[in-house]
């Protein structure tokens, strides 16, 4: 059997919002599939569960990449207080 999400997922559409990009495998067909940021309708057993282990702002972040993906695990945290937002990137 082959593993669709054996090259990663697509990168487009990436940190327009927390959560968001498209969630189609890296090299698809067709038009991208862009999540809209909110990752509140996504079923949490098809997102990876992996916890940012922490930094001097930021601790306890999940990872909003589809379970299995390959590379680092990432998501989007945005600063308290503020209107910008971080990507944060772990391995
Ligand atoms: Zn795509
Ligand atoms: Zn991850």
């Amino acid at each position: 059997m082959t593993d669709p999400y054996a090259n990663g997922v697509c990168t487009y559409g990436e940190d327009q919002a927390p959560g968001a990009g498209c969630i189609k495998p890296t090299g698809h067909g067709g038009a991208h599939l862009v999540t809209p940021g909110d990752t509140s309708d996504l079923d949490d057993d098809r997102l990876c569960d992996s916890e940012f282990p922490g930094d001097d702002t930021f601790v306890g972040q999940l990872c909003t990449r589809l379970r299995g993906h390959d590379g680092d695990h990432s998501c989007n945290a945005s600063i308290a207080g503020t209107d910008h937002s971080r990507r944060l990137v772990w391995p």
